[in-house]
């Protein structure tokens, strides 16, 4: 119930003021029976806003975009993108909303609201159970360290969107750092308005890179620290055995964080060609290939960035082309910082012995196809000293690599921080989605209790720790969801 004490929650349109040629103002579509199927209350507090007004009426027609606070002014973003390496000219919000600038500067943005004049052939709608999938796997993310756009509602509207069945619809309310994304440079630079690109510029670098400002060349030093922060991004996903499924450029943030959870999946057996999405045919998002793909996609916003870099074209990329060939070694760099944490070798450990153990580790992995969130929670009990939970996983190939890890002195401590007991997996989202879809939200409150708390152990949920029964077909996960 709305009461009277409620406060209201207010909204900016900075961007939507700021960018007219980057989005079109637009109203969400009616719900036709709006109820709250899950509310973020710990993200509310955080962002200050008023838990009982958003569970009221008003406060769930606002999660639909269909109460529009004063001063706001809902926005359809236009952006381009390459799309499994093929350029579109025209996305943009085809579904979704900016519904404006919270507080904090944070954008609330909706997913599902509607058509929008970026819908294509799309009917600008969602259903029930990708919204719920975005909002458990985005939380499991934030809990476990990962910059990633967070999920504050997910409301049912009571209308139907047809799939391949009849499906309850739903609209997602996401919270996110900005819904800037390489596909938002790359329509500005499409455009061929230099003010344009560089106003843009300007508002990603005090948004999100405000030390770019005092550099010497402060575009060159914005694409560094997109870089620096996204190297980092990919690193923590290919840590936790994350695979987004759908890289494209438009999903790709300025800011570093993780957005646009589709057809995204965590990976169970170590596999480095793992992939899940029924569209990626040729795996070109597959896990292994995360990383590559990352810099391809900083490629595409490097040439963005040409016209602000510098007059000289030729040099422009020059200094690019020099930035760009950085991100193997950050990535690297990040990447074996947190393999290191994994296994808990202490600082003195030396890089080429740390390396040699890691390398021997990931063939360990991939010889054996290893549960990997599994594996390195049998290591922190091998670290307690009891090795049986490894040997149950990899058998006797581990012996001589324990022997010598072991010789290291291995933190335990800092093992248990970084290495989760529970992830969102595969069989347990599809449950838990399929149960909220028959209207029991069970299952689905369940799993949420322990991803967003992955590092401690609960007594009764043992079967949150195991993967997929071996059984069962193989995981596959759908786009245009
Ligand atoms: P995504 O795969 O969610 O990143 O979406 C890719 C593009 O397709 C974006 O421009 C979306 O707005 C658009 N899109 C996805 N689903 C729909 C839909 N049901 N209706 C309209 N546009 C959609
Ligand atoms: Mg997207």
């Amino acid at each position: 119930m709305t009461t009277d004490t409620a406060r209201p929650l207010t909204l900016g349109s900075r961007y939507a003021s700021e960018f007219p040629e980057l989005g079109v103002p637009w109203t969400a579509a009616e719900a036709a029976e709006p109820r709250l199927l899950v509310l973020n209350e710990a993200l509310a507090d955080e962002l200050a806003l008023d838990a009982d007004y958003l569970r009221g009426e008003e406060g769930v027609r606002l999660l639909t975009g269909t109460h529009v606070p004063a001063g706001a002014t809902p926005f359809a973003q236009a952006y381009a993108g390459h799309q499994f390496g093929g350029y579109s000219p025209r996305l943009g919000d085809g579904r979704a909303l900016l519904m404006g600038e919270l507080p904090d500067g944070r954008d609330l943005h909706l997913k599902g609201s509607g058509r929008t004049p970026f819908a294509r052939g799309g009917d600008g709608l969602a259903a029930v159970g990708p919204m719920l999938r975005e909002y458990v796997i985005s939380e499991a993310m934030h809990a476990l360290g990962v910059p990633t756009t967070r999920s504050l509602a997910v409301v049912a509207t009571g209308n139907t969107v047809y799939r391949e069945q009849p499906l309850p619809g739903a609209v997602l309310a996401r919270v996110a750092a900005s819904h800037l994304r390489v596909g938002t440079f790359q329509f500005a630079r499409s455009v061929d308005d230099d003010d344009l690109l560089r106003r843009l510029a300007d508002h990603a670098i005090a948004r999100h890179h405000p030390h770019a400002t005092h550099a010497a060349r402060p575009y060159l030093e914005l694409f560094a620290s997109v870089l620096r922060d996204q190297a980092e991004l990919v690193a923590s996903w290919m840590l936790i055995g994350f695979i987004h499924g759908v890289m494209n450029t438009d999903n790709t943030t300025i800011s570093g964080e993780t957005i646009d959870y589709g057809p995204c999946a965590f990976m169970d057996a170590f596999d480095p060609a793992t992939v899940f999405s029924s569209i990626d045919t040729g795996g070109r998002y597959a896990y292994a290939n995360q990383p590559p793909v990352l810099q391809w996609n900083l490629a595409r916003f490097a040439e963005t960035l040409v016209p602000l870099v510098d007059p000289d074209q030729d040099e422009a990329v020059r200094l690019l082309t020099e930035e760009l060939g950085t991100f193997p070694e950050r990535y690297q760099q990040a990447w074996t910082a947190g393999m290191r944490a994994k296994i808990g070798l202490p600082d003195d450990v030396p890089a080429a012995e740390a390396t040699d153990l890691i390398d021997e580790l990931s063939r360990l992995l991939s010889a054996t196809g290893a549960d990997y969130t599994g594996f390195f929670r049998a290591l922190v009990a091998a670290a307690d000293g009891d090795d049986q939970p490894v040997r149950d996983l990899v058998g006797a190939l581990a012996e001589g690599w324990l022997v010598r890890w072991r010789a290291l002195e291995p933190d335990r401590e800092s093992m248990a921080r970084v290495n989760p007991i529970y992830i969102p997996r595969n069989h347990l989202v599809e449950e838990a989605l399929d149960a909220a879809t028959a209207g029991d939200m069970g299952p689905f409150t369940e799993l949420l209790v322990v991803v967003t708390d992955p590092y401690t152990e609960l007594p009764d949920y043992e079967r949150y720790t195991r993967p997929a029964p071996p059984e069962s077909a193989p995981h596959v996960t759908f786009c245009g969801t």
